[in-house]
């Protein structure tokens, strides 16, 4: 285990860590997790460490966020590896709670987040966001941190955890990182793990494909056309099915068939044992 890095796993101790260096006026950045820590969750780290004195990460594979036919049994859990990334990159403390330390006995509240949560991934995965918002509304409350941290790589999550957190008044400042990339362009992902050599090497075609739409949109073509054909194409490349290839305004996600605002292209597709999520920016000149 990681010399340096401490772990907490109740509510009360992670409190009591936070206010610690709170009272002596230290800023505090949080940077929720599920593990299986790859680049792309340590540059959240790395941003946390330049915006905060202290950084605390959370791992927890929240079960209220997957479906009964998705991946929670299988998704990849390493707490030794992911302790050891977190403290060679800086990180002060790891809150990895238990199942039943988040949801004790007799928990019956959740949290839904209407309009922001609806369509995309929403629509794909029914109640993924009301578990999403729920766990992320208990993280942010519980750890009390000045700022948390949000890969834009879940453009729709960070833009529903943005409306949450204006709409229940949580102090805490919310910060988008960019996505980080392999070098063929594939997004980092904990659900990489899942490809086969085989479908690594068709997966960097979504983001190939996003950046075809944001090429076209600037070009000033229809984004519903340009989006039926990076479908079409996702699926001559290999995948094995497309649940959307949509333009959306970038603030709100409502929807846009011409760049005439700042917009995200954004795209989820399954590739062998992997559903696979992506999102790139396209802005009017
Ligand atoms: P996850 O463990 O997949 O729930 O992700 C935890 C946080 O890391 C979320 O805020 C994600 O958006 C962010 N994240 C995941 N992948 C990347 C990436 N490739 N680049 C930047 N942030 C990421």
């Amino acid at each position: 285990m990681a010399d340096s890095l401490d772990i907490v796993r109740s509510v009360a101790d992670l409190r009591s860590r936070v206010q610690y260096w709170r009272d002596q006026g230290l800023r505090v950045a949080f940077v929720p997790t599920m593990g299986a820590l790859h680049d792309g969750h340590l540059s959240l780290v790395r941003a946390g460490l330049e915006l905060a004195d202290r950084v605390v990460a959370s791992v927890f594979v929240n079960p209220t966020q997957f479906g009964p036919n998705e991946d929670f049994s299988r998704y990849p859990r390493q707490e030794e590896r992911d302790a050891a990334l977190l403290d060679g990159a800086g990180c002060h403390l790891l809150f990895a709670p238990t199942v039943a330390e988040m949801y004790p006995a007799g928990f019956a509240t959740k949290v839904s987040v209407t309009g922001v949560s609806e369509g995309l991934c929403g629509g794909a995965r029914p109640g993924h966001f009301d578990g999403v918002a729920t766990v992320v509304t208990k993280l942010l409350l519980q750890a009390q941190a000045h700022l948390a941290l949000f890969g834009e790589k879940d453009w729709q999550q960070l833009t529903v955890i943005r409306r949450l957190v204006r709409d229940l008044d949580i102090p805490v400042d919310v910060v988008g990182v960019p996505t980080v990339r392999e070098a063929d362009g594939l997004a980092l992902s904990s659900r990489n793990a899942y490809l086969s050599d085989g479908d690594r090497k068709i997966a960097p075609a979504l983001h190939r494909a996003l950046q075809a739409v944001a090429a076209g949109l600037r070009e000033g073509k229809s984004a519903s056309e340009l989006c039926h054909r990076a479908a079409a194409d996702l699926l001559a490349a290999g995948f094995l099915s497309v649940d959307y290839v949509e333009a959306r305004a970038a603030a709100d996600l409502t929807p846009l068939d011409r760049l005439d605002r700042p917009a995200r292209i954004l795209a989820a597709a399954r590739l062998g044992g992997a559903r696979l999520i992506d999102n790139i920016a396209a802005d009017p000149a």
